[in-house]
């Protein structure tokens, strides 16, 4: 207790000479600057809830926390930190979902962006639908939630056409990153479905851009991982909105089925019959035998004969393709039946173990979100997420299997699911700062491991893991390139972005040179 009093003390006085530096270095009339101040908190509440994560594994506290209303506000912050002798840094924070520190200034700036949503959640003002239906503008601080239920409402029901599995995270912090989730095969990513942004560069300018104008700021925001600009607006393409899902999953007990019938699936998007998502999950044998028995798809009588089905084929892991249709109404539905047992017959899962579920498009897309709500009430959200998320090329994807799931993690105990399912490459924009595995391969996989350390030890346990996950790939050369990547130094950064890293390193110099912006991950050391 001593030690936090002393350390809550120390940190005042350091906000406080902070705040006396930056009101110091400013003209007596400079009332817009003023202005910009009085946005600023130093108080310890403000700065303890922008210091850590989703993660809970970095911890940073920043020097203030920004609540802007408005995307000039950011721009006056930005020019403020530029006119200091030694400039201050700035980062953006969405909802701070990011799981190693990515929205954290330590000593520096957080921008909470929900406060350009406005007071008391209006957040209508921020989502407006083109008049021709074709596309939204979002505010950078919206949620995927609210993007959501501000289209439905339009045109009979409007909806944009690729989702991250979890809609409480922000626009600007995924397109930050890139946004994926299953229908991605289909459509791309996040990133390839905008239109246009707005952007507050490194440099306090207010820029507009699209893949005509300021084309490299646009690609390069993209993905970007805040390295650029912050994002206050995005542009994004709709699709009509359908009303109902059949969701399915079908069990496999052996990768290379599951991982044959994906590939067939995801090489079907252009024409009938075909899923509108496709996802997949690998079950390592202890989180059936051991794991925590509650799933929001399966009962727990279909949970018995998947654990049998583990325990009868001797399969050290069970796959699990998911898959979901978009039908409207009681006429299209007898459809989608059809169209789902004329593809059934396609696939090689294990005979009698497909298991279908009829829910609303928006239970479909918020499945997370209830998940979220009952391991809030386990108490099993706010713990450490050390989670590893991977690109993994398609023509070793087996060899990752044996290797991974029946090696480094073979006797791991359950903690999370591990999600995996592949993307087509040419749904990808390369011009986009987010990278990929080099492109011999048309088809990737995203492999996650979204694990959770809820009792002693496990943290430490599992970046072991992870680690040796990391060590396995590099020692077999299967070319990985991380997602929601976290590198401990600049050479891990330039091998990650391969090729682009000159060009990174371009538009940094361009639309950030200080280096001010998100500095949490690390990629550039802020210039004194
Ligand atoms: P933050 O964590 O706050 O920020 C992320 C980074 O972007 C930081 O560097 C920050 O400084 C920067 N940033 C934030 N806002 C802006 C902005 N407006 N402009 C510029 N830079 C900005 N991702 C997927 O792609 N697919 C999924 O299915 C998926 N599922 C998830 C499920 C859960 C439960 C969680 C916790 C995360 C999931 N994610 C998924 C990851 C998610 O995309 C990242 O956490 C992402 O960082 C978004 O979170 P956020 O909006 O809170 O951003």
């Amino acid at each position: 207790a001593t030690f936090l009093a002393v350390t809550s003390f120390l940190c005042t006085i350091t906000h406080f000479q902070h705040m006396l530096v930056i009101a110091n270095a400013l003209p007596n009339d400079d009332l817009f600057a003023l202005d910009v101040l009085s946005k600023l908190r130093t108080d310890h509440d403000s700065t303890m809830e922008a210091s850590s994560d989703f993660g809970h594994i970095v911890q940073a506290i920043p020097n203030a926390v920004f609540y802007p209303t408005s995307p000039t506000d950011i721009a006056g912050l930005i020019k403020l930190s530029l006119s200091q002798p030694r400039p201050f840094t700035v980062a953006p924070r969405g909802r701070g979902h990011s799981a190693r520190g990515q929205a954290l200034a330590p000593g520096g700036v957080v921008v909470d962006m929900r406060s350009l949503a406005g007071r008391g959640g209006d957040h209508g003002h921020r989502v407006n639908v083109s008049s021709d239906e074709s596309w939204v503008d979002a505010g950078g601080e919206q949620l995927w939630i609210d993007v959501l239920r501000a289209t439905l409402e339009r045109g009979g029901g409007l909806a944009p056409r690729v989702w991250t599995d979890y809609l409480r995270i922000t626009v600007g912090g995924t397109l930050s990153n890139g946004g994926i989730g299953g229908q991605a095969f289909r459509h791309g990513p996040q990133i390839s479905n905008v239109l246009e942004l707005d952007v507050v560069a490194g440099t306090g300018e207010m820029l507009t851009c699209s893949p005509d104008k300021n084309a490299d700021l646009f690609f390069a925001a993209l993905g970007g991982l805040g390295q650029f600009g912050v994002i206050t607006r995005a542009r994004i393409a709709l699709e009509r909105a359908p009303k109902r899902v059949r969701w399915v999953r079908f069990a496999y007990s052996d990768a290379r089925s599951f991982t044959r019938d994906q590939e067939l699936l995801i090489s079907r998007r252009d024409s009938e019959p075909g899923f509108d998502y496709i996802e997949g999950q690998v079950q390592l044998n202890r989180t059936l035998t051991e794991g925590r028995r509650s799933s929001s798809f399966f009962s727990a009588s279909e949970l018995d004969r998947l654990t049998n089905l583990a325990v009868e084929t001797r399969s050290s892991a069970i796959y699990f393709m998911e898959g979901a249709m978009y039908y409207d109404d009681d006429d299209t539905a007898a459809f989608v039946d059809q169209r789902l047992a004329m593809i059934s017959e396609d696939l090689s899962f294990v005979p009698g173990h497909a298991f279908v579920r009829d829910v609303s498009y928006v239970e479909f897309l918020d499945r997370v979100g209830r998940d979220e709500q009952k391991l809030r009430s386990a108490g099993v959200w706010d713990v450490p997420h050390p989670w590893l998320n991977l690109f993994v090329p398609r023509s070793r994807v087996l060899h990752f299997d044996a290797g991974v799931f029946k090696g480094v993690l073979k006797d791991a105990r359950p903690v999370g699911p591990i999600l995996m399912y592949p993307m087509n490459r040419d749904a990808w924009d390369d011009r986009t700062t987010t990278v990929t595995p080099p492109d011999d391969d048309d088809v990737f996989y995203a492999v996650g491991l979204l694990r959770s350390a809820v009792a002693a030890g496990d943290l430490e346990r599992l970046e072991r893991e992870n680690a040796a996950v990391l060590e396995f790939c590099d020692r077999a050369g299967i070319a990985c390139k991380q997602y929601l990547p976290h590198h401990d130094s600049q050479d891990g950064w330039k091998r990650h972005f391969g090729e682009k890293w000159g060009r990174v390193e371009a538009m940094k110099r361009k639309y950030d040179p200080r280096a001010i912006l998100s500095p949490g991950q690390g990629i550039f050391p802020a210039a004194a």
